[in-house]
Protein backbone atom coordinates (compact mmCIF):
# COMPACT_ATOMS: atom_id res chain seq x y z
CA UNK A 1 0.00 0.00 0.00
CA UNK A 2 2.92 2.21 0.96
CA UNK A 3 4.97 1.55 -2.29
CA UNK A 4 1.26 2.22 -3.96
CA UNK A 5 1.21 5.64 -2.29
CA UNK A 6 3.98 6.58 -3.48
CA UNK A 7 4.33 5.12 -6.62
CA UNK A 8 1.25 7.30 -7.26
CA UNK A 9 2.75 10.66 -5.86
CA UNK A 10 5.54 9.86 -8.65
CA UNK A 11 2.88 9.72 -10.96
CA UNK A 12 1.20 12.66 -10.23
CA UNK A 13 4.50 14.62 -10.01
CA UNK A 14 5.16 13.75 -13.48
CA UNK A 15 1.40 14.54 -14.44
CA UNK A 16 1.27 17.89 -13.04
CA UNK A 17 5.04 18.78 -13.23
CA UNK A 18 5.52 19.00 -9.27
CA UNK A 19 3.25 21.62 -8.03
CA UNK A 20 5.34 23.40 -5.05
CA UNK A 21 3.37 23.70 -1.56
CA UNK A 22 1.16 20.82 -2.81
CA UNK A 23 2.30 18.09 -0.44
CA UNK A 24 4.24 18.22 2.94
CA UNK A 25 6.62 15.53 2.16
CA UNK A 26 9.09 16.40 -0.13
CA UNK A 27 11.65 13.53 -1.37
CA UNK A 28 14.54 14.33 -3.51
CA UNK A 29 15.76 11.88 -5.23
CA UNK A 30 18.85 10.51 -7.64
CA UNK A 31 21.02 13.62 -6.14
CA UNK A 32 24.46 14.16 -5.42
CA UNK A 33 24.16 15.29 -1.82
CA UNK A 34 27.30 17.35 0.42
CA UNK A 35 25.75 16.56 4.12
CA UNK A 36 28.42 18.56 5.52
CA UNK A 37 31.87 20.31 4.12
CA UNK A 38 33.73 17.31 5.65
CA UNK A 39 31.86 14.61 4.84
CA UNK A 40 32.23 12.34 0.80
CA UNK A 41 29.75 13.23 -1.15
CA UNK A 42 26.85 10.54 -1.53
CA UNK A 43 26.23 9.96 -5.14
CA UNK A 44 22.80 8.72 -6.41
CA UNK A 45 21.46 9.66 -2.53
CA UNK A 46 17.72 9.99 -1.60
CA UNK A 47 16.41 12.55 1.00
CA UNK A 48 13.17 11.95 2.55
CA UNK A 49 11.11 15.35 4.18
CA UNK A 50 8.52 15.42 6.29
CA UNK A 51 6.81 18.08 8.11
CA UNK A 52 9.92 20.68 7.65
CA UNK A 53 12.33 17.85 8.83
CA UNK A 54 14.83 15.62 7.02
CA UNK A 55 13.49 12.46 8.24
CA UNK A 56 16.17 10.29 6.14
CA UNK A 57 19.37 10.63 3.60
CA UNK A 58 21.27 7.50 2.06
CA UNK A 59 21.44 5.86 -0.96
CA UNK A 60 18.59 5.89 -3.45
CA UNK A 61 18.07 2.00 -3.21
CA UNK A 62 18.01 1.50 0.18
CA UNK A 63 16.52 4.77 1.53
CA UNK A 64 12.58 4.74 0.94
CA UNK A 65 9.77 6.85 1.24
CA UNK A 66 7.62 7.80 4.35
CA UNK A 67 5.60 4.89 6.07
CA UNK A 68 2.55 6.89 5.88
CA UNK A 69 0.12 7.23 3.23
CA UNK A 70 -0.04 11.16 1.96
CA UNK A 71 0.74 12.72 -1.23
CA UNK A 72 4.37 13.26 -1.82
CA UNK A 73 6.38 15.99 -4.05
CA UNK A 74 9.16 13.55 -5.31
CA UNK A 75 11.80 15.80 -7.21
CA UNK A 76 14.07 13.72 -9.83
CA UNK A 77 17.36 15.21 -8.89
CA UNK A 78 19.88 13.58 -11.68
CA UNK A 79 22.15 15.64 -11.97
CA UNK A 80 22.02 18.11 -9.45
CA UNK A 81 23.75 18.26 -5.85
CA UNK A 82 22.09 18.97 -3.07
CA UNK A 83 23.50 20.89 0.07
CA UNK A 84 22.80 22.53 3.29
CA UNK A 85 20.52 25.27 2.72
CA UNK A 86 22.96 28.37 2.47
CA UNK A 87 22.91 31.29 4.59
CA UNK A 88 23.88 34.77 3.98
CA UNK A 89 25.09 36.41 6.63
CA UNK A 90 25.67 39.96 5.64
CA UNK A 91 22.21 41.33 3.92
CA UNK A 92 20.16 44.51 4.30
CA UNK A 93 15.93 43.74 4.54
CA UNK A 94 16.13 47.43 3.47
CA UNK A 95 15.67 48.32 -0.07
CA UNK A 96 12.65 50.56 -1.53
CA UNK A 97 10.82 47.22 -2.61
CA UNK A 98 11.31 45.53 1.44
CA UNK A 99 10.05 49.32 3.06
CA UNK A 100 6.10 49.70 3.83
CA UNK A 101 5.80 46.08 3.94
CA UNK A 102 2.54 46.17 6.27
CA UNK A 103 1.06 47.86 3.17
CA UNK A 104 2.78 46.14 -0.18
CA UNK A 105 1.31 43.19 -1.52
CA UNK A 106 2.79 39.84 -0.79
CA UNK A 107 3.16 38.70 -4.38
CA UNK A 108 5.70 42.17 -4.12
CA UNK A 109 7.57 41.12 -1.25
CA UNK A 110 8.14 37.53 -2.67
CA UNK A 111 9.04 39.01 -5.81
CA UNK A 112 11.97 41.54 -3.89
CA UNK A 113 13.16 38.78 -1.71
CA UNK A 114 13.19 36.11 -4.65
CA UNK A 115 15.48 37.83 -7.08
CA UNK A 116 17.59 39.05 -4.00
CA UNK A 117 17.95 35.91 -1.77
CA UNK A 118 15.63 32.73 -2.61
CA UNK A 119 17.27 32.73 -6.03
CA UNK A 120 20.56 32.50 -5.25
CA UNK A 121 19.58 29.71 -2.44
CA UNK A 122 19.98 31.51 0.60
CA UNK A 123 17.35 29.75 3.63
CA UNK A 124 18.83 31.99 6.05
CA UNK A 125 20.06 35.48 6.33
CA UNK A 126 21.49 37.98 8.71
CA UNK A 127 20.04 41.10 8.07
CA UNK A 128 22.55 43.67 9.46
CA UNK A 129 21.05 46.97 9.20
CA UNK A 130 17.64 47.87 8.98
CA UNK A 131 14.19 48.96 10.30
CA UNK A 132 13.15 46.57 12.98
CA UNK A 133 9.61 47.07 12.69
CA UNK A 134 9.55 46.80 9.08
CA UNK A 135 12.00 43.74 9.33
CA UNK A 136 9.34 42.50 11.80
CA UNK A 137 6.23 42.83 9.55
CA UNK A 138 8.42 41.02 7.13
CA UNK A 139 9.24 38.15 9.11
CA UNK A 140 6.01 37.92 10.34
CA UNK A 141 4.27 37.22 7.03
CA UNK A 142 6.88 34.71 5.98
CA UNK A 143 5.60 32.65 8.70
CA UNK A 144 2.70 32.92 8.03
CA UNK A 145 3.19 31.66 4.60
CA UNK A 146 1.75 34.30 2.78
CA UNK A 147 4.91 35.60 1.75
CA UNK A 148 7.64 33.23 0.41
CA UNK A 149 11.28 34.14 1.95
CA UNK A 150 13.86 32.79 3.96
CA UNK A 151 14.55 32.54 7.33
CA UNK A 152 15.80 36.66 8.56
CA UNK A 153 17.37 37.28 11.34
CA UNK A 154 17.96 40.79 12.10
CA UNK A 155 20.00 43.25 14.05
CA UNK A 156 17.51 46.36 13.02
CA UNK A 157 18.72 49.31 12.93
CA UNK A 158 22.66 49.70 13.46
CA UNK A 159 24.20 51.83 16.44
CA UNK A 160 25.81 54.97 15.10
CA UNK A 161 27.80 57.07 16.96
CA UNK A 162 26.80 60.76 16.78
CA UNK A 163 27.84 62.29 13.67
CA UNK A 164 28.49 58.70 12.60
CA UNK A 165 25.50 57.71 10.04
CA UNK A 166 27.70 57.21 6.58
CA UNK A 167 27.76 59.56 3.67
CA UNK A 168 26.99 56.62 1.11
CA UNK A 169 23.26 55.54 3.34
CA UNK A 170 21.69 59.14 3.32
CA UNK A 171 20.73 59.97 0.21
CA UNK A 172 18.56 56.87 0.48
CA UNK A 173 17.11 57.57 3.82
CA UNK A 174 16.40 61.16 2.47
CA UNK A 175 14.58 59.49 -0.57
CA UNK A 176 12.66 57.57 1.77
CA UNK A 177 11.71 59.97 4.24
CA UNK A 178 13.72 57.79 7.19
CA UNK A 179 16.01 59.39 9.94
CA UNK A 180 17.72 56.51 12.17
CA UNK A 181 19.25 57.17 15.39
CA UNK A 182 22.23 57.94 16.59
CA UNK A 183 24.01 57.86 20.08
CA UNK A 184 25.71 60.14 22.41
CA UNK A 185 26.76 58.49 25.43
CA UNK A 186 27.49 54.61 26.61
CA UNK A 187 24.33 55.05 28.99
CA UNK A 188 21.89 55.43 25.75
CA UNK A 189 23.59 52.98 24.24
CA UNK A 190 23.25 50.36 26.78
CA UNK A 191 19.60 51.52 27.00
CA UNK A 192 18.86 51.37 22.94
CA UNK A 193 20.47 47.25 23.10
CA UNK A 194 17.98 46.73 25.92
CA UNK A 195 15.38 47.92 23.83
CA UNK A 196 16.27 46.35 20.48
CA UNK A 197 16.50 43.02 22.27
CA UNK A 198 13.64 43.09 23.47
CA UNK A 199 11.81 43.86 20.08
CA UNK A 200 13.57 40.87 18.90
CA UNK A 201 16.76 41.68 17.22
CA UNK A 202 19.03 38.74 16.72
CA UNK A 203 22.06 40.48 17.05
CA UNK A 204 23.61 44.48 17.05
CA UNK A 205 25.64 46.63 14.57
CA UNK A 206 28.18 48.71 15.46
CA UNK A 207 29.69 51.17 12.50
CA UNK A 208 33.14 51.10 14.82
CA UNK A 209 34.11 53.27 11.70
CA UNK A 210 31.59 55.72 9.46
CA UNK A 211 32.73 56.77 5.97
CA UNK A 212 31.93 60.36 6.25
CA UNK A 213 32.54 63.39 3.64
CA UNK A 214 35.99 64.27 5.88
CA UNK A 215 37.15 60.44 6.50
CA UNK A 216 36.06 58.07 8.76
CA UNK A 217 34.30 58.51 12.06
CA UNK A 218 35.89 56.05 14.47
CA UNK A 219 33.41 55.47 17.95
CA UNK A 220 35.10 55.97 20.87
CA UNK A 221 35.98 52.37 22.28
CA UNK A 222 34.13 52.86 25.74
CA UNK A 223 31.34 53.18 23.95
CA UNK A 224 31.37 50.01 21.80
CA UNK A 225 32.50 48.46 25.31
CA UNK A 226 29.09 49.05 26.89
CA UNK A 227 27.38 47.63 24.13
CA UNK A 228 29.60 44.95 23.48
CA UNK A 229 28.90 43.96 27.24
CA UNK A 230 24.81 44.66 27.35
CA UNK A 231 24.43 42.60 24.26
CA UNK A 232 26.55 40.18 25.76
CA UNK A 233 24.46 39.79 28.87
CA UNK A 234 21.90 38.87 26.64
CA UNK A 235 22.92 36.50 24.80
CA UNK A 236 23.57 38.44 21.38
CA UNK A 237 26.30 38.63 18.74
CA UNK A 238 27.73 41.92 17.95
CA UNK A 239 28.61 42.85 14.32
CA UNK A 240 30.80 45.52 13.39
CA UNK A 241 31.55 47.42 10.22
CA UNK A 242 35.16 48.43 10.74
CA UNK A 243 36.17 50.16 7.73
CA UNK A 244 39.85 51.19 8.64
CA UNK A 245 42.47 49.96 11.01
CA UNK A 246 41.04 51.98 14.23
CA UNK A 247 37.85 50.22 13.03
CA UNK A 248 39.42 46.81 13.28
CA UNK A 249 40.84 48.34 16.87
CA UNK A 250 37.71 49.02 18.32
CA UNK A 251 35.94 45.83 17.13
CA UNK A 252 38.78 44.10 18.67
CA UNK A 253 39.41 45.71 22.20
CA UNK A 254 36.35 46.49 22.66
CA UNK A 255 35.07 42.01 22.17
CA UNK A 256 32.64 42.39 19.28
CA UNK A 257 32.12 39.03 17.30
CA UNK A 258 32.04 39.10 14.06
CA UNK A 259 34.04 41.72 11.10
CA UNK A 260 31.20 42.30 8.76
CA UNK A 261 33.54 43.49 6.18
CA UNK A 262 37.12 43.24 5.30
CA UNK A 263 38.43 46.80 5.51
CA UNK A 264 41.05 46.84 2.52
CA UNK A 265 41.29 50.40 3.89
CA UNK A 266 43.44 49.24 6.93
CA UNK A 267 46.10 47.59 4.49
CA UNK A 268 47.43 44.01 4.78
CA UNK A 269 46.68 42.40 7.38
CA UNK A 270 49.89 41.55 9.21
CA UNK A 271 50.61 38.10 11.10
CA UNK A 272 50.21 39.92 14.86
CA UNK A 273 46.24 41.35 13.46
CA UNK A 274 45.48 37.61 12.31
CA UNK A 275 46.62 35.81 15.62
CA UNK A 276 44.76 38.88 17.79
CA UNK A 277 41.66 38.07 15.66
CA UNK A 278 41.91 34.25 15.46
CA UNK A 279 42.17 34.15 20.03
CA UNK A 280 39.58 36.54 20.12
CA UNK A 281 37.45 33.86 17.85
CA UNK A 282 36.41 36.60 15.71
CA UNK A 283 34.13 35.93 12.67
CA UNK A 284 34.82 37.49 9.23
CA UNK A 285 32.31 38.30 6.39
CA UNK A 286 34.43 39.03 3.50
CA UNK A 287 31.80 40.80 1.23
CA UNK A 288 34.77 40.79 -1.31
CA UNK A 289 32.36 41.78 -4.36
CA UNK A 290 31.12 45.00 -2.82
CA UNK A 291 34.35 46.46 -2.91
CA UNK A 292 34.25 46.06 -6.57
CA UNK A 293 30.93 47.74 -6.90
CA UNK A 294 32.01 50.34 -4.87
CA UNK A 295 34.98 51.36 -6.94
CA UNK A 296 32.87 51.25 -9.80
CA UNK A 297 30.58 53.00 -8.65
CA UNK A 298 32.99 55.99 -7.70
CA UNK A 299 34.49 55.21 -11.27
CA UNK A 300 37.98 54.16 -10.13
CA UNK A 301 40.50 52.87 -12.62
CA UNK A 302 40.64 49.90 -13.57
CA UNK A 303 43.82 49.90 -11.94
CA UNK A 304 42.68 50.77 -8.76
CA UNK A 305 39.37 48.87 -9.05
CA UNK A 306 41.81 46.36 -8.60
CA UNK A 307 44.29 47.26 -6.45
CA UNK A 308 41.28 47.28 -3.87
CA UNK A 309 39.62 43.84 -4.82
CA UNK A 310 43.18 43.02 -4.33
CA UNK A 311 43.63 44.31 -0.75
CA UNK A 312 40.15 42.51 -0.06
CA UNK A 313 40.98 39.38 -0.97
CA UNK A 314 44.79 39.57 0.91
CA UNK A 315 42.81 40.16 3.77
CA UNK A 316 40.04 36.89 3.87
CA UNK A 317 43.24 34.59 2.08
CA UNK A 318 45.38 35.85 5.44
CA UNK A 319 42.63 35.07 7.61
CA UNK A 320 41.41 31.82 6.19
CA UNK A 321 44.58 30.45 5.93
CA UNK A 322 45.00 30.95 9.95
CA UNK A 323 41.94 29.11 10.21
CA UNK A 324 39.75 32.18 11.38
CA UNK A 325 36.08 31.66 10.80
CA UNK A 326 34.58 32.84 7.68
CA UNK A 327 30.84 33.65 7.12
CA UNK A 328 29.64 34.33 3.64
CA UNK A 329 28.00 37.64 2.78
CA UNK A 330 27.47 39.98 -0.20
CA UNK A 331 25.88 43.22 1.55
CA UNK A 332 22.54 43.19 -0.91
CA UNK A 333 20.01 45.10 -0.23
CA UNK A 334 22.52 47.70 0.25
CA UNK A 335 23.88 46.75 -3.39
CA UNK A 336 21.57 45.45 -6.11
CA UNK A 337 24.56 42.89 -7.57
CA UNK A 338 22.53 40.52 -6.01
CA UNK A 339 24.71 37.91 -8.60
CA UNK A 340 26.57 35.89 -6.03
CA UNK A 341 28.84 34.72 -8.88
CA UNK A 342 31.72 36.92 -8.01
CA UNK A 343 32.08 36.51 -4.97
CA UNK A 344 32.84 32.29 -5.03
CA UNK A 345 35.26 33.48 -7.35
CA UNK A 346 36.63 35.86 -5.07
CA UNK A 347 37.11 33.70 -2.16
CA UNK A 348 38.83 30.78 -4.55
CA UNK A 349 41.14 33.60 -5.30
CA UNK A 350 41.49 34.01 -1.99
CA UNK A 351 42.57 30.32 -1.44
CA UNK A 352 39.33 28.95 -0.07
CA UNK A 353 38.31 25.55 -1.20
CA UNK A 354 35.35 24.35 -2.17
CA UNK A 355 34.54 22.63 1.43
CA UNK A 356 35.85 25.79 3.40
CA UNK A 357 33.36 27.74 1.03
CA UNK A 358 30.78 25.49 1.67
CA UNK A 359 31.90 25.24 5.84
CA UNK A 360 31.26 29.39 5.18
CA UNK A 361 27.71 29.32 3.75
CA UNK A 362 26.16 26.55 6.24
CA UNK A 363 28.11 24.66 8.84
CA UNK A 364 30.17 27.97 10.53
CA UNK A 365 27.06 30.80 10.70
CA UNK A 366 25.03 27.71 11.84
CA UNK A 367 28.07 27.20 14.68
CA UNK A 368 27.96 31.40 15.06
CA UNK A 369 24.77 31.84 15.95
CA UNK A 370 23.76 28.97 17.74
CA UNK A 371 22.04 26.68 15.25
CA UNK A 372 24.57 23.78 14.99
CA UNK A 373 22.00 21.18 16.31
CA UNK A 374 19.58 21.56 13.88
CA UNK A 375 20.82 23.92 10.58
CA UNK A 376 23.80 23.82 9.08
CA UNK A 377 23.99 19.81 7.97
CA UNK A 378 22.31 17.30 5.98
CA UNK A 379 21.18 14.83 8.61
CA UNK A 380 18.24 12.78 9.88
CA UNK A 381 16.49 15.31 12.56
CA UNK A 382 17.96 18.64 10.79
CA UNK A 383 15.85 20.99 9.28
CA UNK A 384 14.79 20.54 6.02
CA UNK A 385 16.81 23.74 4.49
CA UNK A 386 18.29 22.60 1.60
CA UNK A 387 19.85 23.95 -1.52
CA UNK A 388 19.73 22.28 -5.42
CA UNK A 389 22.36 23.35 -7.74
CA UNK A 390 22.35 22.65 -11.56
CA UNK A 391 25.64 20.39 -11.55
CA UNK A 392 28.13 20.41 -9.05
CA UNK A 393 30.37 23.40 -6.98
CA UNK A 394 33.01 21.37 -5.89
CA UNK A 395 34.01 21.05 -9.80
CA UNK A 396 33.17 24.53 -10.54
CA UNK A 397 32.69 26.79 -7.68
CA UNK A 398 30.31 28.77 -9.86
CA UNK A 399 27.85 26.70 -9.94
CA UNK A 400 27.12 27.75 -6.53
CA UNK A 401 24.86 30.59 -8.32
CA UNK A 402 23.45 28.04 -10.49
CA UNK A 403 20.48 27.16 -8.17
CA UNK A 404 17.52 24.79 -9.26
CA UNK A 405 15.43 24.56 -6.12
CA UNK A 406 15.72 26.43 -2.84
CA UNK A 407 14.33 24.24 0.40
CA UNK A 408 13.30 25.81 3.15
CA UNK A 409 11.36 23.89 6.47
CA UNK A 410 10.91 21.32 3.61
CA UNK A 411 8.81 23.76 1.48
CA UNK A 412 10.39 25.06 -2.36
CA UNK A 413 10.50 28.41 -1.84
CA UNK A 414 12.02 28.88 -5.48
CA UNK A 415 11.80 26.57 -7.63
CA UNK A 416 14.09 28.15 -11.38
CA UNK A 417 12.15 27.75 -14.77
CA UNK A 418 13.32 24.37 -16.42
CA UNK A 419 14.67 26.25 -19.51
CA UNK A 420 16.99 27.87 -17.17
ZN1 LIG B 1 25.94 46.16 4.99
Amino acid sequence: MRVFFLFLASMLCGAFSCSTGFASDLILIHAKVYTSPVEKSLEDATIVIHDGQIRAVGPSKTTKGPHFARLVTVVDCTGMTVTAGLWNSHVHIFNAGLLHADQVPASQLTSQLDSMLTRWGFTTVFDTGSLLGNTNVIRKRIDDGEVKGPRILTVGEPFYAKGGIPVYVEPFLEENHIQLPTISSSAEAVERVKQQVNDGADGIKIFAGSIEADGVHIMPLDMAKAIVTEAHRLGRPILVHPSNEQGVEVALQSGADILAHVAPMSGPWTPALIERMKTAHTGLIPTLTLFDVEAKKAHASPEENQMWIDAAVQQLRAYSAAGGQILFGTDVGYTDHYDTTEEYVLMSKAGMTFAQILASLTTNPAERFGRSSHSGGIAKGMDADLTVFDGDPSTDIKVFSKVRYTVRDGKIIYQAHPSR
